[in-house]
């Protein structure tokens, strides 16, 4: 593996409790991989998105069968206006609404939606509004909440991880029309066959890095036999392209990614960062734009930082070979 450069990109806005993505960019013979495991995480956690890098790297990623992925737009627990014009600037067919947010009540969320399928309707038939918990609900919040999201709605495409546990995703999916989909329940390459096996989900949030590339997300993908939405871990273009690579590689696609996430950040590291045109993202390796590397560099702390990471996580790595 050849060269390692440490990027730290401010982001545009608070998310997932951080203001600034860091992670490291690693140069192999099929050009550049992301690692960017966020910071809390433990070096056996971070080990499976270090091999998604080298996967990268070493330019190992099946053959695409699609041009363009479909992306989803993603609504914050905003008012009713913000929403609208967040889903009319989007231009994507597909509105993801984040719902349940602590300190909002349901009218709030209904008014939300409401306005996501008006923006949706007033570009065309035919757009989907998907809802986002986040675990947020219990079992029988969820039971009855659903039917009155699903009408404020026009209907649900599906509602991502209403509550937290997987087994009460199961009972939610046993007592709901709308599907169920599965996103913090799958985080360890063990997670999906859980899901798969309390029958919790009819679809599956897959992300290429927890889950240790975009080889290993097709073979789980095989395994489940559920419906995946390929979602990123905000990371840069770089990292984004293997989410965009799995989503191209699947065989079927019935849904829009979750992918459509570097214009969360404030630059980028390609030349030309993978943002949605018309929906889609293009299938596309970025080049990477040396200029970017040298204005997003990390200070010599952090380089200090995940080059120490990056070692002890090699270590985790050698230490299970071993056995
Ligand atoms: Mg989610």
């Amino acid at each position: 593996m050849g060269g390692l450069q440490v990027f730290s990109i401010p982001m545009r806005t608070r998310f997932r409790g951080i203001t600034v993505r860091e992670g490291v960019l690693l140069h192999g013979p099929g050009g550049w991989g992301e690692w960017s495991p966020f910071l809390e995480y433990d070096d056996a956690v971070a080990e499976p998105w270090l091999r998604c890098a080298e996967e990268a790297a070493a330019g190992d990623w099946p053959a695409p069968l699609r041009d363009l992925v479909p992306v989803n737009v993603t609504v914050p627990a905003v008012d009713a206006a913000s929403a609208h014009e967040i889903v009319r600037r989007g231009g994507c067919r597909t509105a993801k609404v984040k719902v349940a947010e602590p300190g909002q009540v349901e009218a709030d969320d209904l008014a939300r939606l409401e306005a996501v399928r008006a923006a949706l309707d007033a570009g065309g038939p035919g757009g989907r509004v998907r809802i986002d918990v986040n675990g947020l609900w219990d079992v029988d919040t969820a039971v009855a909440s659903i039917p009155r999201y699903d009408r404020a709605a026009g209907g649900l495409e599906y509602v991502e991880q209403p509550c937290a546990a997987v087994e009460d995703l199961a009972l939610v999916r046993r007592r709901v029309d709308v599907p169920v989909a599965a996103d913090e329940s799958i985080r360890r390459a063990a997670d999906p066959y859980r899901v798969r096996d309390l029958e919790a989900a009819d679809v599956a949030v897959l992300k290429v890095q927890p889950l240790g590339g975009v080889r290993a997300c097709l073979r789980i993908a095989e395994d489940i036999g559920l419906p995946v939405v390929v979602s990123s871990a905000l990371e840069s273009s770089v990292g984004i392209a293997a989410g965009v690579a799995l989503a191209a590689a699947l065989p079927e696609l019935p849904h829009a990614c979750g992918l459509a996430t570097v214009q969360l950040l404030t630059d980028d590291v390609a030349t030309q960062p993978l943002l949605p045109v018309d929906g889609a993202l293009r299938v596309a390796r970025p080049a990477v734009a040396p200029a970017a590397l040298g204005r997003l560099a990390a200070d010599p702390g952090r380089v200090a930082h995940w080059e120490a990471r990056l070692a002890r996580v090699r270590g985790v790595r050698e230490d299970r070979r071993r056995g």
